[in-house]
């Protein structure tokens, strides 16, 4: 039987795609063989490369003038990729928003220097700074925001306007489930297994003119350029994982792009926090108009409530809903794979909870 999962990643994935990826696991389209054991020079490999780019730049709009790479190693890979590959001036501006942001930030600070700009650590994360161009450095190589923080579940409802910098951003927890205009950034990369497939893929969509900076350290692997220019086939490429994402950018197309996607979520979520809202049982800290539609933390009165909560949920077939060690209680990730028939499931767990402890 399958569970409502709202694990913050690895996370559900659409049923479809995983009954696609079944039928094909054996026998990849008339190859006699699966993905997983296909050479990344092969013609049907290659298809797959081509289609996983093509479709994506299509679900996003991504311009002609920026490349968009599949490579390995996760969101973290890329916290010191970005600096590797960007620093020209020797500094950079970080705002810091939670902790993969933090990471970030402490990654790019052995490479150059990297500058906090704006936090919300004095409020535990729980809002997004409001930031304006004048903050930034002149001559700053770039500016770093993570888009959607996942642990906190806060999110960019703006797009900070940087002027001349390039703005790089962290879109691993939300990419796909908004329309972004792409032109306002110079680097947007995710890992895929929040919102796009299975774990060890990671997509990187950066400027062409931001290709050629990197440090003369920048090891070979992490360089972007060295994927750009060999379509993400310099080395043998995460061929599963970036297939099942394949597949997975051709079902959102077929389900009506990002923006259908976006209105589901936008329903889910907001479904779920008026229910919190309500309640005098369940708490969301995170500032209304900063609250991400992806990531919902939640607390019950007690710690021992918590507890008790994710353990019953559990058993009512909703799983994967503690929170992050950081931030404590529940949080319950509803990426574009979990269906609003969960969401309906866990607020009704909600309610039957809240009857039987409050
Ligand atoms: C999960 C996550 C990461 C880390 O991703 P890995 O693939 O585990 O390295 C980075 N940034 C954000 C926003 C995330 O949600």
């Amino acid at each position: 039987m399958r569970v409502y999962n709202f694990s913050a990643g690895p996370s559900m994935l659409p049923l479809p795609v995983l009954e696609k990826v079944q039928a094909n696991l054996i026998d990849y389209n008339g190859t006699g063989m699966s993905v997983m054991e296909m050479s990344h020079r092969s013609k049907p490999y290659q298809e797959i490369n081509d289609k996983a780019e093509s479709l994506l730049r299509e679900l996003l709009r991504v311009p002609d003038n920026y490349d968009i790479i599949f490579v390995q190693g996760g969101g973290s890979t890329q916290f010191e990729a970005v600096p590797l590959n960007l620093t020209v001036n020797g500094k950079a501006d970080y705002i810091v928003t939670g902790n993969f942001a933090k990471k970030a930030f402490k990654e790019a600070a052995k490479y150059t220097d990297a500058r906090c700009v704006a936090s919300s650590e004095d409020k535990n994360f729980t809002y997004i700074p409001r930031v304006k161009a004048e903050d930034f450095r002149k001559d700053a190589d770039y500016v770093h925001i993570c888009f959607n923080n996942t642990i906190y579940g806060s999110h960019y409802n703006y797009v900070p306007e940087t002027g001349d910098i390039p703005l790089v951003a962290d879109m691993s927890s939300s990419i796909l489930s908004e329309e972004i205009d792409v032109s306002k950034f110079g680097v947007i990369y995710a890992g895929a297994q929040k919102n796009v497939g299975p774990a060890g893929v990671t997509i990187v969509i950066v400027r062409k003119d931001l290709q050629d900076r990197a440090l003369p350290i920048c090891p070979t692997m992490l360089k972007w350029k060295t994927q750009t220019e060999k379509k993400s086939l310099y080395n043998t490429p995460p061929c599963w994982s970036t297939y099942v994402a394949m597949e997975v950018f051709a079902y959102l197309k077929e389900c009506g792009g990002v923006k259908a996607m976006h209105e589901t979520d936008v329903a889910k979520a907001a479904m779920l926090y008026d229910f919190i809202d309500n309640s005098s049982f369940y708490t969301n800290n995170v500032a209304k108009e900063d609250r991400s539609i992806m990531n919902v933390p939640f607390v019950s009165p007690s710690p021992e409530l918590d507890a008790k909560f994710v353990a019953e949920a559990a058993k009512a077939g909703l799983v994967s809903i503690k929170g992050h060690r950081l931030v404590g209680g529940m949080r319950a990730s509803i990426y574009n794979a979990m269906p609003v028939e969960g969401v309906k499931a866990l607020i009704e767990f909600m309610k039957k909870f809240e009857k039987e402890n409050a």
